[in-house]
């Protein structure tokens, strides 16, 4: 499986990193060795000083498909659920400043932790849900996917024009604002439309 990535895909949480809007989706890859799943601990890694978080509406991929029309988007997710793009902000930075890929930044072990999925029928309306991010209790992150800049059905149609998708993959649709450095000891809670699903701590 792989994981797609949707970067810069809320207005307020490009112009929070001085980044513009983008006129297409910006999209990146992380491993299938980023995985992190069933709530355990992440470590932190050595390479980093200046690890975010990134608290994103996460969907599973039903089955395989490419050159798929926005209309008949609904029949390839099997799974609606969330995920933290875990980004080594310092990394990427460096790699920004010089033109390079942000595949270290981004796509190191573990750092896509992802919660368990719930039914897609649950969310009749894709651009209609809402997500939080708390650290130690705080909230950081509220996320509406209805202020996506691309929605899930367009990104995904614009996706596989380029790329086939596979049952079992995993696309991270963008982080709305809030993201912050993390550190060790720190508790991760996120919830979708009210039910918690990820709770996990920092190591
Ligand atoms: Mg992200």
């Amino acid at each position: 499986m792989k994981i797609i990535c949707v970067g810069r895909n809320y207005r307020k949480h490009a112009a929070e990193l001085n980044n513009p809007v983008p006129s297409k989706p910006l999209i990146f890859f992380k491993p299938d060795t980023a995985v992190l799943r069933e709530n355990k601990d992440f470590y932190y890694p050595e390479f980093t000083r200046d690890l975010h978080f990134e608290c994103e509406l996460v969907v599973r991929v039903a089955r395989e498909g490419k050159f798929i029309q926005e209309e008949f988007v609904d029949s390839y997710i099997d799974g609606i659920g969330l995920g933290i793009d875990m980004t080594a902000r310092d990394i990427q930075s460096e790699a920004k400043s010089k033109g390079h890929p942000w595949t270290l930044a981004k796509g190191f072990n573990d750092s896509a932790p992802v919660s368990r999925f719930l039914d897609p029928q649950e969310f009749p309306d894709l651009q209609n849900i809402h997500f939080t991010c708390d650290i130690n209790g705080k909230r950081r992150q509220s996320g509406f996917t209805g202020d996506m800049i691309f929605n899930v059905k367009y990104l995904i149609s614009f996706i596989t024009q380029f790329i086939t998708i596979k049952k079992g993959d995993l696309i991270f649709t963008g982080t709305p604002e809030g993201v912050g450095p993390l550190s060790i000891g720190d508790h991760i809670e996120a919830e979708l439309e009210g039910q918690k699903l990820m709770d996990f701590h920092v190591r």
